[in-house]
Order: structure tokens, then C-alpha cells, then sequence
């Protein structure tokens, strides 16, 4: 069953009406950010506190009213898992790097990372309307100190169209719908000049923590520029609520190609079952699962990491059950700036010389074996 975040708001919301909630400038100025602010929203655990009070200065703690409305009373909720503070941030690990992907070193001019020779990362702000305790680049986002200033993004852009090796600029951030309608119509015209682009991504969390964010106008934005690719970022099918539909159709509406990268956590998503059920819910309203990623070695998030095995599982566990479509690369990101590299099942079981080659011998999805003359010459 899909929620509506305004139909479970806590008792704290009881009084808003249904056009202030669908307002995303209401949403974005009422955002919890104390363990006070949780009062009739839920009741904080005393490890929730404690991790409130010491881990919050190490990342600040914002949470829409939309994200929080779906906030179940167990601590171990997935929505609390990935947005209030956890004991394990406390606890940081040596293999754990504060760049883990070495953005930093990648960067040829401030606020771009160049890692593959036809792609690149340009970060438009490190603001977001939740801080998803998992971040990537918690070392930045959320630092206002950090934020793209105009000169900076001018030398980004300025660098992508010297460079006509490049096809493909993802906007990312922090969350660069966080940016005004009017910086974000600006930005994309001035991609849309560099002739040379195939591609512009955009990465946003917003369909999921602030979906009002999608309103007519952006959409418009949007549609000018089509296709923009949309990289949504949905963990769990909780978070698909009503107002997160409507931001999809309305993203689909305006030729925006939709791909959902999912995180993959313990606690929160590490089962068939669940990505099985967010992943249906995605496709139904347009939305392809593209990538599950294997938590990367940020700091503090060990209590969310899986063993590479369960994410082999899961790929091997929903092929069967739903379609290609629905079924995403499972990758994992190199630390050190290795980049992406997809993990496959093993599905051979067998592998025997034969006249035109070899034979193979493969297990399906089933379970079943199967022999193939593999043809080398
Ligand atoms: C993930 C990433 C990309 C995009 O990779 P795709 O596999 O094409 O989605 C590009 N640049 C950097 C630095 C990245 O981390
Ligand atoms: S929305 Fe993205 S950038 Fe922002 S906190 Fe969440 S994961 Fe990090």
C-alpha cells in the first residue's frame, strides 16, 4: 500500500493544511533538526538520543515533515535508519575514508570531478532537505561554507565545454534541486549550449524526501531541456509515497528519463523481498532501477555495510521474479577513484572441452542445469 505522507502526519503536523504540506518552501522551512523538534513525530530511543547529541555535529541532522510523516515507532524503521542519527556513525573504522572515492583528487577545476574520459561530476550545491546518514560525501554536504559560488560553476562549465571528450554531465551536489527554478533553468540552458553533450543526469533525492520540490513550473524547466536524465535515489518502497508519484508522472510527463540508484543497507533494503517491492512500485510509475550500490567506504557508516555476497543474492534473487527491467547492475564504486564496476551471479556450474569449443554448463534462475556448446574458433 503506497502512503500519503499528509494523511500520516504526526500529531506535531495536526494542524496543517493540505496546501501548506504540498508547499515545498513549508516543508523545507519546517524541517526537524533537534530532538526536541521529534516530539509527536516518535519517540526517540535513548540510543537515538545519544547518537542525536554526539554525532549530529559531526553532520547535521535535517528532516523534512514529508520524510519524517513516515516514520514508523520502531527504531529500526528504515526511514529513521537512514535519516536520524545513528550510534554506529560514532564509530569510524580505518579502511574508512573521508574521500572515499577521491572526488577530490579527480578534480581539475573546483566543483568537477573528471574520472571517466566521456563523463563528469559537477557539483552545483552541497545542500539537501534531508541528510541521509549514509552520504557518500558527508565530509561536504551540509557545509554552507562549501556551497558552489558563481565563479566557481562558470570554471566548471567553462572546463566541460573545452573538453569535447565529454558526452555526459551529471548535476549532482549535495542535491541540486536545492538550487532556485530560475539557477536551475540558467544551468541547463548553459549545458544545453556546450554542442558536444549527449547526456545531462541529474542526481536528486528530492522525489523521495521533499517530492512537493517537483512542482508545474521545474517541470516545465525540465521539459524545455528534454531529456534530462533523473537519477532518483529511492532505498525502500515505503518511501513511495503519493506525493512521490506525482513527482515522478510529473518528471515523466516532462521527458525526463527516469533511473533509480539505490543504496544497498543492512537493516534497511539487504533482502529480495524489499528491492522486489520498491523496484515493481518504480517501474509502475516509470522510474527504472539502474544501479544498487554497495555502501562505499565513507566514514562511520559501517553499521549499514553488507557482505558482497548479499548483494550477488539479491540480483540472483530477482531474476525470475521480475523482469530485466527491474533488475539493476549491482556495483560497486572503487575506493581510491577506481570508479564503477559491476558484480554478476556465477551461474556456471561447469565448464568441459568440446569439438567446436567448449561446453558450459549454467544453473538458472530456477535452480535448474543447463549444457550450451560455446563455439570458439
Ligand atoms: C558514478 C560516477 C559517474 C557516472 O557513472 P555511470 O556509471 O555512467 O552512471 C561519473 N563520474 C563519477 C566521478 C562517478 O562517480
Ligand atoms: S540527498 Fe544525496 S547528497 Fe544529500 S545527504 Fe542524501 S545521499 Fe547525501
Amino acid at each position: 500500500m503506497i502512503l500519503d505522507s499528509f494523511e500520516t502526519r504526526p500529531t506535531r503536523f495536526h494542524d496543517v493544511s493540505q496546501d501548506k504540506w504540498g508547499s515545498w518552501i513549508w516543508q523545507q522551512q519546517n524541517r526537524l533538526r533537534t530532538p526536541e523538534d521529534f516530539d509527536g513525530v516518535v519517540n526517540l530511543s535513548e540510543p537515538e538520543v545519544r547518537a542525536f547529541i554526539d554525532a549530529s555535529n559531526m553532520f547535521k541532522v535535517a528532516v523534512t515533515p514529508h520524510y519524517a510523516a513516515l516514520m514508523g515507532q520502531q527504531p529500526s524503521c528504515p526511514i529513521r535508519q537512514q535519516s536520524l542519527p545513528q550510534v554506529g556513525e560514532l564509530e569510524v573504522w580505518p579502511f574508512e575514508l573521508e574521500d572515499p572515492l577521491a572526488e577530490e583528487q579527480f578534480m581539475p577545476v573546483e566543483g568537477l570531478t573528471h574520472r571517466y574520459p566521456d563523463r563528469a561530476l559537477l557539483y552545483v550545491t552541497h545542500n539537501c532537505p534531508v541528510y541521509c546518514r549514509h552520504c557518500t560525501r558527508k565530509r561536504k554536504v551540509a557545509n554552507p561554507a562549501t556551497t558552489s559560488s558563481n565563479p566557481q560553476l562558470d570554471s566548471a562549465l567553462a572546463y566541460i565545454a573545452d573538453h569535447d571528450e565529454i558526452r555526459d554531465v551529471i548535476v549532482s551536489g549535495g542535491d541540486p534541486l536545492s538550487l532556485s527554478n530560475a539557477r536551475l533553468a540558467t544551468l541547463l540552458r548553459r549545458l544545453r549550449e556546450i554542442d558536444h553533450l549527449d547526456v545531462i543526469r541529474i542526481g536528486t533525492r528530492n522525489p523521495v524526501t521533499l517530492p512537493q520540490r517537483i512542482d508545474d513550473e521545474l517541470a516545465q524547466i525540465l521539459a524545455e531541456h528534454a531529456p534530462i536524465y533523473v537519477h532518483t535515489h529511492f532505498n525502500h518502497p515505503r518511501e513511495v509515497t503519493t506525493q512521490s508519484v506525482t513527482a515522478l508522472q510529473r518528471m515523466v510527463s516532462a521527458g525526463c528519463v527516469l533511473g533509480n540508484q539505490m543504496v544497498l543497507m543492512r537493516g534497511v533494503n539487504d533482502d529480495v523481498e524489499t528491492v522486489l517491492e520498491l523496484n515493481r512500485l518504480l517501474l509502475r510509475h516509470g522510474c527504472r532501477p539502474y544501479y544498487m550500490l554497495q555502501c562505499d567506504m565513507a566514514q562511520g557508516i559501517t553499521h549499514f555495510r553488507t557482505p558482497i555476497q548479499t548483494g550477488l543474492d539479491i540480483v540472483a534473487g530477482l531474476r525470475g521474479r521480475i523482469g530485466g527491467l527491474g533488475i539493476p547492475d549491482f556495483v560497486v564504486d572503487l575506493p581510491g577513484g577506481g570508479g564503477k564496476i559491476e558484480l554478476t551471479p556465477d551461474y556456471l556450474v561447469e565448464e568441459r572441452p568440446h569439438e567446436a569449443g567448449r561446453e558450459l554448463r549454467f544453473r538458472n534462475y530456477a535452480g535448474k542445469e543447463y549444457t550450451l556448446v560455446d563455439v570458439v574458433r
